[in-house]
């Protein structure tokens, strides 16, 4: 079987080819979660991954599979496998070779984690490919962020920019954990959902379906809401009342922009860090590895380093010889 980068993630063998995470909608592409940058509608997806494909896009086509039921396209046997990521997602299994997609080996509050699968050839994401992306404690920041939401929405409230699919979650349940049920946007709400949905238990009020005269103590809302490009009412309401904010994303460790214009910020992240990625690519125990998404051929050679694990970046078609294609 052949691995490249070509309108996607492809895999061919002879004249059968599919394509993980495709460029383009395909009745022959499987996707990994319901991301944009990883979504495309008629293709293969879990059925949550359908469900929040839905919702955010108003798009139905997919061919719909649940986790562990083993699919065939174009001959190609395919399996997928929970990612820890988002709702739905998926690490997609193939004929001994794994693609993590998104995924998160430490695993979220509300998507389960991402196990160790052996296999020969590993495809895994570089969001944090570089030796000082380590995330501290997930537990003590979840624990300060738990403090953060009770101090601030018993005084002038709180504000939390998060996106609206994977990270709104993590902290609608670490507010239910502080005992405060968090006023969400829409947006948040439509997603949150299909969290519940799936039995993921949730708590949580909309913006608009409070009474004129409450006020929300804290309010979860999308990153684009709270950094000024798109203020909503909720948050323009809140600010003038004194109301503190905050960010809640892996950057927070890493970069500065992400903390511009907040009160606070909270590193948590739904992608495996940097230590994470290494154990996990150890315990998969591959022959080859394939890095994509991000940091990849700082990933590639602190695997080969590392790991003594043969590592590269994906290479796109024509970058190596292969059968012809078209
Ligand atoms: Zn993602």
């Amino acid at each position: 079987m052949e691995v490249f980068n070509h309108r996607g993630i492809c895999l061919k063998e002879g004249k059968r080819a599919i394509y993980l995470d495709p460029a383009n909608s395909r009745p022959d592409g499987a996707v990994t979660h319901a991301h944009s940058d990883h979504l495309r509608p008629n293709t293969h997806m879990t059925n949550p991954t359908a469900d929040v494909m839905k919702v955010r896009t108003g798009a139905k086509k997919a061919t719909t599979h649940n986790y562990h039921e083993r699919f065939k396209i174009n001959d190609f046997e395919l399996e997928f496998v929970s990612a820890g990521h988002v709702v739905g997602s998926a690490m997609i299994e193939c004929n001994g070779l794994l693609y993590t997609g998104d995924y998160n080996p430490y695993g979220t509050v509300t998507s389960g984690r991402a196990e160790p699968q052996e296999c020969d050839t590993l495809i895994v994401e570089s969001t944090y490919g570089k030796p000082n992306q380590t995330l501290p404690d997930r537990n003590q920041v979840l624990e300060d962020l738990q403090a953060w939401i009770s101090t601030t929405s018993s005084n002038d409230g709180g504000i939390i920019g998060a996106y609206s699919l994977g990270k709104a979650q993590e902290v609608i349940a670490t507010a239910n954990l502080a005992g405060t049920t968090p006023t969400v946007s829409n947006e948040v709400g439509a997603v949150s959902d299909i969290y519940k949905k799936y039995g993921v238990p949730l708590e949580y009020i909309r913006y608009e379906d409070l009474d004129e005269k409450e006020k929300p103590g804290l309010l979860v809302t999308s990153t684009s809401a709270t950094n000024g490009k798109k203020p909503n009412a909720a948050v323009q309401n809140m600010r003038k009342q004194g109301a503190k904010v905050a960010r809640v994303s892996g950057w927070c460790a890493f970069a500065k922009w992400a903390l511009r214009g907040v009160d606070a910020g909270f590193p948590i992240s739904d992608h495996a860090d940097f230590s994470d990625t290494m154990k996990f690519v150890e315990e998969c125990n591959p022959k080859q590895v394939y890095t994509v998404h991000g940091s990849t051929k700082e990933l590639a050679k602190q695997i080969e380093k590392k790991l003594r694990i043969n590592a590269r970046p994906l290479p796109k078609y024509g970058e190596v010889a292969i059968e012809s294609f078209n």
